[in-house]
């Protein structure tokens, strides 16, 4: 391990972006974070931006503020959002949560293709994804999914997807990078032969935002969504995006109609009119204060560049997987992410039968935070903007250690709260 230990060292000293480590509010000493891919941890400036928002813009200047940067809130971050995936200033917006965009864009693509019967997606995809699906069903009827399958977990290669496609199917929906193994869908090809079978697209940007290079319209992507609490570190809950290609911004329609995506909010007609472009898919009046935290996050990814963090993220995780080879394969652990650069993301899996003990010794007595995923999967989250190489090689040493002198024995599987 000392090997590990020292070629981490030499790593955090060649790394260029080690310094923005500096830039996120310190954790307890000892702590080692690997959760960023559920929660990022806090940028110090949006300690600033809290203040500012609170103190100056709701305390001394009221309402007023509306006039003075809060009502294109949505666009304006939009437009800064726009430039880490891919699409054009114009075609984001920051509005409700994941969910609930999800659930409008997936609304809005059915009703623009009203005589195809399917949705197509994956059993890897995020549950909420499939429920809000589920829904969408529920309230168009007539309509059903088709899940395509994967052998081992872990892959779904695109042929799987692929032959799920014909004249029939209405959407296809993926999430770019899986929740679960970090396997990450080859985006280009997929959207082209969606486009060749007439069906639209929407992807799930949530685990790839800020750590996966995303090109939506190198793409040709129709719709898409994303988190901004995991990589981009705008905060618990912080309100999400969406993304609808803008020539298709005048063809669909959100099915919420509120008066913040109607054409002239402050008229206060009768009759709802839409917004021309991406207004009209805002419902009501932004989360002003949870809005505005996403802002140095954005802005930290934008100074790093996402050439670099992707660069970081792959060879922090390569070098976690040297590691789980040499060290955690002999102890029963088995690697559950793809091995494949090109198809991964920035999490990286581990199975183990003791797993969910192992994750709770973890963060009970060895000052780890990974997460689980049931049934037996510990993930261990690089984020490239704090994660330092240090820290991977001392948390594999940790998981060891657990499992050599039987330290997850001591807590019981049943009755936990799952992380
Ligand atoms: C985290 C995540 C979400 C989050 O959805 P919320 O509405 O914010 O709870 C959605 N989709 C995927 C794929 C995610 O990973």
């Amino acid at each position: 391990m000392q090997n590990f230990t020292a070629r981490a060292e030499a790593l955090d000293a060649a790394d260029p972006l080690a310094k923005l480590r500096d830039r996120f509010v310190p954790i307890e000493p000892g702590l080692i974070y690997l959760d960023g891919n559920s929660l990022g941890r806090t940028p110090k400036a949006a300690v600033e931006v809290a203040r500012n928002a609170i103190e100056r813009q709701w305390g001394d200047r009221l309402i007023r503020s509306w006039g003075e940067g809060w009502y294109d809130l949505p666009q304006r971050l939009g437009a800064k959002i726009a430039q880490l995936i891919g699409a054009q200033p114009d075609e984001i917006l920051i509005a409700d949560s994941t969910s609930v965009n999800f659930f409008k864009l997936g609304i809005a693509a059915l009703q623009a293709r009203p005589d195809r019967q399917v949705i197509v997606s994956d059993e890897m995809n995020f549950p909420s994804d499939l429920y809000l699906l589920q829904g969408c069903v529920h309230l168009l009827a007539e309509r059903k999914i088709r899940l395509a399958e994967s052998a081992d977990g872990i892959h779904l290669p695109p042929d799987s997807i692929e032959e799920n496609l014909d004249r029939n199917v209405a959407l296809l929906t993926l999430s770019h990078t899986s929740f679960k193994s970090g396997f990450v869908h080859d985006m280009k090809r997929l959207t082209a032969a969606a486009h060749d079978a007439g069906a639209l697209t929407l992807w799930d940007l949530s685990h790839s935002v800020g750590a996966v290079p995303v090109d939506l319209n190198g793409c040709n992507a129709d719709l898409a969504v994303g988190c901004c609490y995991k990589y981009v570190n705008g905060g618990p809950g912080a309100p999400a995006f969406l993304y609808v290609r803008r020539d298709l911004q005048e063809e669909l329609m959100s099915p919420i109609w509120g008066w913040f995506g109607q054409r002239q909010p402050f008229e206060f007609s009768m009759q709802y009119t839409p917004a021309a472009g991406m207004a009209k898919f805002l419902a009501g009046t932004p989360p002003v204060l949870s809005m505005a935290m996403i802002e140095p996050g954005v802005d930290l990814l934008l100074e790093a560049g996402m050439g670099a963090v992707r660069e970081k993220s792959l060879k922090q995780t390569e070098f976690l997987i040297e590691m789980i080879d040499a060290r955690l394969a002999p102890l029963g652990v088995e690697l559950s992410s793809p091995r494949d650069p090109a198809r991964r993301g920035s999490h990286i899996a581990i199975r183990h039968p003791e797993a969910l003990r192992i994750d709770l010794a973890l963060i009970r007595e060895m000052n780890v935070i990974p997460d689980f995923r049931m049934p037996d999967n510990i993930r261990l989250g690089v984020a490239p903007l704090y994660t330092n190489y240090a820290e991977l090689a001392e948390a594999v040493e940790r998981v060891a250690t657990v499992i050599e002198e039987r330290r997850y024995e001591r807590y019981s599987a049943s009755g936990q709260a799952v992380t």
